[in-house]
């Protein structure tokens, strides 16, 4: 039986290209977002006729993938989209799938791009969650970034969402910045606790390659701070999100404690709960617990019965692949479609090795050996019994027994400092 899924649906228009972003995104061609959005409803038509009409050689039930638990427009900046066409995907999701009532439906947005009226009709068509690009409360690492916002633009967005009737925001920050000093970054973080969202993610910038960022690091031109106070930056983003009523549960991601939730899982002791009822992001979990999500649009990722694929990058592109393709729908396995250029059927063993690297992140939730067992039939310390062996002895993973989610059950986790090398973590389960 195949577990609930996800949507994601790109959204690749900007207003300005930022020079430390590396996403599938484009500045300058808003004149394209009709047409795209019709390519995006004609793509998730596709996948919907793929679901009642699977073609013959489609040996598995398909009519799983039809219950759709989470849906996430990410960027991009998904708030250019009018009320009425972000009314038109949904009308399409809904025709094609069957929507949870309780779905969780996010945004993502920039702060200064939403009026209230928009936000209010945006509340009605069913967007339940807004995600805020904030990345900083400081003006002057705001210029860096080149973002177009300032933090007044903030604060009037995150008041302007509570009016139109949003209870469930995320602010999204970043840490490491060029300039950025410790006591920056603490009055960044007591801003935005002072907005009490319920959710605050906090990522490290990463310098990518083909990026302005990128290029200026190589050359020396961009004063980044040095690894030990990024480090000491997120230290202090654990201790003071924990002390302000925020429970981590990610490597970058803190959602509100409740204590409703706390007594409901003590309850059913069942780490499901917390997911569930709680202020995390459920789409993100579906990604962090390496279940199915369909993506649709430019660029978009997907993964679903068995395949990890990828669409076509550029706007123009995608939007003729949709409008002109011409080979019956059983030429597609499902979730595949005429947008499709990349796509990988997983064989069991890359199925393990993301669930190890995908499901670490959840820092409190980790790896059980119950939960791989009831994945892929074998026990966790038949597969990796070398590779975890040598992270605790290095003391990045810790096995234990747990108190706070899992009661009588010993959780795979990472450690404070394995939170810090993460990556070192997950490059032992890579093949
Ligand atoms: S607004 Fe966000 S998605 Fe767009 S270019 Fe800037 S960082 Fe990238």
């Amino acid at each position: 039986m195949t577990p609930d899924t996800s949507i994601y649906l790109h959204i690749p228009f900007c207003k300005h290209h930022c020079a430390y972003c590396d996403f599938n995104t484009y500045a300058g061609q808003e004149d394209s977002i009709p047409a795209y959005v019709e390519a995006l409803i004609r793509e998730i038509n596709f996948v919907g006729r793929c679901i009642t009409e699977p073609s013959n050689h489609q040996t598995i039930e398909l009519s799983n993938y039809r219950t759709i638990k989470t849906i996430f427009f990410g960027g991009g900046t998904p708030s250019l989209l009018s009320p009425a066409q972000f009314d038109s995907i949904f009308k399409a999701i809904r025709t094609n799938f069957n929507l949870l009532e309780d779905s969780e439906n996010t945004i993502e947005a920039n702060p200064g791009t939403v009026s209230l009226e928009a936000l209010k009709q945006l509340r009605k068509i069913g967007i339940n969650r807004i995600s805020f690009g904030v990345q900083s409360a400081n003006a002057e690492e705001l210029r860096m970034l080149e973002r177009a916002h300032n933090f007044f633009d903030v604060i009037e967005a995150v008041s302007s969402a509570r009016k139109a009737g949003f209870d469930n925001l995320n602010l999204d920050l970043i840490y490491g910045l060029p300039e950025q000093t410790l006591p920056t970054w603490q009055t960044t973080l007591q801003r935005i606790v002072d907005l009490h969202p319920e959710h605050i993610s906090a990522y490290a910038l990463t310098l990518e390659h083909g990026t302005p960022f990128g290029r200026w690091s190589s050359k020396g031109m961009l004063p980044l701070p040095d690894p030990d106070l990024a480090a000491e930056m997120y230290e202090f983003a654990e201790e003071f999100l924990e002390s302000n009523g925020y429970v981590q549960y990610e490597i970058s991601n803190w959602a509100k404690r409740n204590a409703e939730v706390r007594v409901q899982n003590a309850e059913s002791n069942s780490a499901f709960d917390i997911h569930h009822s709680s202020f995390v992001c459920r789409h993100n979990l579906q990604y962090w617990q390496s279940l199915p999500y369909l993506a649709f649009g430019a660029g978009a990722h997907g993964y679903a019965n068995g395949y990890r694929c990828s669409n076509v990058l550029r706007i123009k592109t995608y939007i003729e692949r949709l409008a002109n393709h011409k080979l019956p729908i059983t030429n597609f396995q499902f979730p595949l479609t005429p947008a499709t250029v990349n796509h990988h059927r997983q064989t069991p063993r890359d199925e393990m090795s993301e669930f190890m690297i995908t499901n670490l992140r959840l820092v409190k939730a980790g790896v059980t050996e119950a939960g791989f067992r009831s994945r892929f039939g074998r026990g966790l310390f038949d597969v990796y019994q070398k590779e975890i062996g040598e992270l605790i002895q290095l003391g990045l993973l810790e096995y234990k027994q747990t108190s706070e989610f899992l009661k009588n059950s010993e959780v795979l986790r990472l450690t404070k400092r394995g939170r810090l090398l993460g990556n070192q973590v997950f490059m032992q389960f890579i093949e």
